[in-house]
């Protein structure tokens, strides 16, 4: 039909086409495969794109591909990085996160070392204690903190969007919640009288730099 046949139009448009040509809008769903393997993430990730029709593939789950190094400097190079390598090894459109945690008392750290902060990549509980550690001798205004999260969606052609999200809250040096990941359960709301890990994940994606940068990105493909 005429319409569908302009609908289509609008949605390649959008989307872009695959190196041979054919369309990863399949049957109305919007597919994009997920740079990662952090679990916290993915779950996030499934669900905001969900909300908005498109189905979330972790890498895990299209293709076995060895990890990148994550070598950049900053966390929109390692966004980069990540997404260019998958959209080239497995042929789709990939959507890639870099994230994590800044002290304001600490300068820029832990910032792209979040996920490696206590030495072993991903030991949440390690990472969470080294920074009540770094943070004992601050107080007050000096445990501000932010979360700061880059997105970058990459075509296999090589063409390449970025956009960025951060989220202010308060560094504790006690946990509390158990939703969420990471650091979590440290970060403070004070809008809302709660942690990051008390909210819902629905809630956490309307105040996250997560969901920020991700709202960013996809405003940018329209
Ligand atoms: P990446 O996988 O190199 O981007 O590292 C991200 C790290 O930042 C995670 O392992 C967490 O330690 C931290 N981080 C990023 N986003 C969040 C979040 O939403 N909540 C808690 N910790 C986060």
């Amino acid at each position: 039909t005429g319409r569908g046949r302009a609908e289509l139009a609008q949605s390649q448009k959008r989307i872009g086409r695959y190196d041979d040509g054919s369309f990863h809008h399949v049957g109305g769903i919007m597919k994009i495969v997920l740079a990662t393997h952090n679990q916290g993430k993915i779950r996030e990730f499934r669900k905001a794109f969900a909300e908005i029709g498109w189905e979330a593939l972790p890498i895990a789950e299209v293709a076995d591909v060895a990890e990148p190094e994550e070598t950049g400097t900053s966390f929109k190079e390692n966004a980069l990085l990540k997404a260019h390598y998958y959209a080239k090894a497995v042929k789709l459109p990939v959507l890639s996160d870099d994230s994590g945690i800044i002290a304001d008392a600490l300068g820029d750290r832990p910032g792209i070392y979040s996920a490696r902060y206590a030495g072993v990549h991903g030991d949440d509980e390690a990472n969470n204690r080294k920074l009540v550690e770094d943070l004992k001798p601050y107080t007050g205004e000096d445990r501000k903190g932010r979360y700061v999260c880059v997105v970058a969606l990459v075509w296999p052609d090589g063409k390449e969007i970025t956009a960025e999200g951060t989220c202010e809250g308060i560094i504790r040096d006690f946990y509390q919640g158990k939703g969420g990941f990471g650091y979590d359960p440290l970060f403070y709301l004070p809008r809302y009288g709660k942690t990051m890990a008390e909210l819902p994940m629905e809630e956490k994606n309307k105040i996250s730099h997560r969901g920020r940068a991700l709202r960013s990105l996809l405003a940018k493909l329209k």
